[in-house]
């Protein structure tokens, strides 16, 4: 038996191969799950189309996570095809690159409420959409960063609404748990990804943490997708408002300023 098997669920955020929802709904397919991949706008189809085929994705639905239309729209489309929903997969986030660089006090108003309404109110509003359609032992997950909890070099308003996202989680959590509908969060070290590719300094942060993290080297894809799959069968059923860590950089305290002149090799 394998562990999603008869399990339906929405993967929302893959853009590309290297997405990190690209890594979790790999491993789910592994393991039998049913799913729909929703995509931003036509202009990510062409990219994502021949990734589903090559796992047999159910459907392929356009979602703009800044509209609560699109969002409802997504679940009551995948309802009328997968019937019940056992998992979702939020992997969404948006701040603008001119931003995520020098001193977080230079962020704009409009540039704050966009960065929280696409990397954190989208997850509060996929699970009011879903709520309807989930099944009774559904598992709902996020992706969040450890910048959310300390401060890293240039990730400035991504990790206020990360903060803010980690936080809906533990409310989530509450509002579900007496449906037996879990909510969490995997904080996954930095990877590669167009999302992340905004940040500025990033080959830095990756640097420091392939030097410094203990096992000595940069979290995968598949180091994420195996976590996910925990988090979304019944292994972990009784987990639940958490945030887990794929993050081997996450225990060592010490990044460099960014203008440092040397990386730290220990
Ligand atoms: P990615 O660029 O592959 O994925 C980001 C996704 O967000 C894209 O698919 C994009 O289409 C989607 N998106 C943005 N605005 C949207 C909108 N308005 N409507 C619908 N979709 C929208 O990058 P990724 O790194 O795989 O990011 C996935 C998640 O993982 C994000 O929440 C990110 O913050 C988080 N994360 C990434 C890292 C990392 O180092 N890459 C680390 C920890 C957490």
């Amino acid at each position: 038996m394998q562990l999603m098997e008869g399990k339906n669920g929405v993967i929302m955020g893959i853009a590309n191969d290297r997405s990190i929802a690209w890594g979790i709904a790999k491993s789910l397919a592994q393991e039998g799950a049913k799913m729909i991949f929703s995509y931003q706008s036509e202009a990510f189809l062409k990219r994502i189309k021949p990734l589903a085929d090559s796992i047999g994705v159910v459907d392929l639905i356009e979602c703009d996570a800044s509209s609560d239309e699109s969002i409802r729209s997504l679940f009551t489309k995948t309802n009328a095809k997968l019937g019940k929903i056992d998992f979702v997969v939020h992997a969404i986030a948006y701040s603008a690159k001119e931003e995520l660089t020098g001193p977080y006090l230079n962020t704009s108003r409009a540039n704050f409420l966009n960065t929280m309404d696409i990397s954190c109110y989208s997850f509060t509003a996929m699970c009011k959409f879903s709520a309807d359609y989930l099944s009774d032992n559904a598992s709902l997950l996020t992706l969040t960063y450890i910048g959310a909890e300390r401060v890293m070099p240039h990730y400035n308003v991504m990790g206020i609404a990360k903060a803010a996202l980690d936080a809906s989680i533990k409310y989530l959590a509450v509002d579900f748990g007496k449906r037996n509908i879990r909510v969490n969060g995997l904080s996954a070290g930095p990877v590669k990804t167009i999302a992340s590719s905004g940040i500025d300094d990033f080959r830095y942060i990756l640097k420091w943490n392939q030097y410094n993290a203990p096992l000595k080297r940069n979290t995968t894809l598949d180091d994420i997708g195996g976590c996910a799959l925990f988090l979304l069968s019944d292994l972990s059923s009784g987990v639940t408002g958490e945030i887990v860590h794929v993050d081997s950089g996450y225990h060592v305290v010490g990044m460099k300023a960014t203008d440092a002149p040397d990386i730290s090799v220990v």
